[in-house]
């Protein structure tokens, strides 16, 4: 880990109190301006002649590399984690999920015509498959690949290392003379448990130790399983602990959607929600008679009641609150939903010129929310909506019928 500003303070003259205490010879007013600067690597620890060799080798320590991060391809990289978990800062380069592919396989083309056809949409993101590893390289069957990055490539700019053990894959790394590496770990033979052991060990040995050999991305390559929900429990584990790339012996777009979600989930940076653009989203080419709904900016959620509304049969508004990319409970008792942040989105953004209803469908979680928004927009009758997304298609339907039926009597 990083020193922090207070760490490194705890060494210098300014904490001892002794003679030298703040004599600003570092070019800072104090030892605390000081520690505090160098904590954000803003200035040199050369600068301070009173620096002690206990701090030295500290600080030594903690600028050695935890993981190196290197490059696939350009647009592609691994490695480069600071953090045991996610929580403590936020994880860098996603899991990289790889294919492998025998360029002697019969099925070698169709196979790789459905890994290149493959792609799915999620939160905003587009994924296909990552990368392949290629089984029996020749030139014919890399040409066939084209542009997806091959793992084991003849032309690869680093060196995979391989190992059995910890050990010797430490061992192997050290005697490697490559500048970049990736750490090929096996885990042929080995239950679920010794696995994420031998990662954890691994892992923890770059993170917390900086011990070098062991400081590059760890690819781990799956063995042939006919179980589908086996591989999914092993791969789900390898991404949250600790595999910097995956090779999944076959491909399966089932198994990889679910492996790409999990994925997504987990290396998000915690500090920033994902979020959508606050504004008013329009699905099916509404008009000014077409239902009107609102929600938070939160990703998920926007995108939970976006993919309901776009597969309706009707035109629909969707306003999208600035709630700081939280879920709609936690906006609300953040205070980032309420009917100030409401009432002034409803000023900008003068829906009431496109659509002749004057009626909002709030989420249902928020349904003590209906007097207060109704309060703050007076033109506005409230309708407090459902729980879950899914649940709305029936919802509008049923609200639609009872409100024909009611005019019609
Ligand atoms: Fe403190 Fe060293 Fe700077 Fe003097 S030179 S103020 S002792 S940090």
């Amino acid at each position: 880990m990083d020193l922090t500003g207070l760490q490194i303070f705890k060494y210098l003259p300014g904490a001892k109190k002794t003679a030298d205490s703040n004599c600003k010879k570092c070019g800072f007013p104090t030892c605390m301006a000081f520690a505090l600067k160098l904590a954000k690597k803003q200035t040199d620890l050369e600068k301070c002649p009173h620096i002690p060799s206990e701090l030295k080798e500290k600080f030594l320590e903690s600028t050695k590399i935890q993981q190196h991060e290197l490059n696939i391809t350009p647009d592609l990289k691994t490695g480069g984690e600071n953090v045991m978990f996610r929580h403590d800062k936020t994880f860098v380069n996603r899991t990289i999920i790889a294919i492998n592919l025998d360029a002697d396989d019969i099925n070698f083309e169709s196979k790789l015509s459905s890994i290149k056809n493959y792609g799915i949409d999620r939160v905003g993101e587009n994924f296909q498959i990552d990368a392949i590893w290629l089984e029996n390289p020749n030139n014919d069957a890399l040409k066939k690949i084209g542009n997806i990055p091959v793992i084991n490539s003849p032309d690869a700019q680093y060196e995979l290392v391989s190992g059995n053990t910890i050990e010797e894959l430490a061992e192997n790394s050290n005697n490697s003379k490559a500048k970049n590496k990736i750490l090929n770990f096996n885990i042929e033979k080995k239950s679920t448990i010794q696995i994420i052991n031998e990662l954890t060990q691994i892992r923890r040995q770059a993170i917390l130790k900086r011990y070098e050999p062991l400081t590059y991305p760890v690819l781990v390559k799956l063995a042939p399983e006919s179980d589908l929900n086996k591989i999914c429990a092993l791969a789900s584990m390898l991404i949250c602990k600790y595999a910097n790339i995956i090779v999944l012996d076959e491909f399966n777009p089932a198994l990889i959607s679910t492996l790409y979600t999990l994925r997504q989930n987990i290396y998000t940076n915690p500090q920033k929600p994902l979020q959508v653009e606050s504004k008013v989203y329009e699905f099916n080419e509404p008009d000014e008679n077409s239902v009107v709904l609102m929600t938070t900016n939160f990703a998920l959620t926007y995108f939970a009641v976006a993919n309901e509304l776009e597969s309706m049969p009707f035109g629909s508004y969707l306003i999208v609150t600035p709630s700081d990319g939280m879920s709609v409970l936690t906006a609300w008792s953040a205070d980032k939903f309420n009917s100030q942040i409401v009432a002034k989105m409803m000023s900008q953004i003068n829906l009431a010129e496109k659509v002749k209803r004057r009626e909002i469908i709030i989420p249902g979680l928020l349904s003590h929310m209906k007097e207060e928004l109704e309060e703050a927009l007076p033109d506005w009758k409230i309708i407090v909506g459902t729980i879950e997304a899914f649940q709305l298609y029936d919802f509008i339907k049923n609200k639609e019928l009872n409100s024909l039926n009611s005019k019609n009597h």
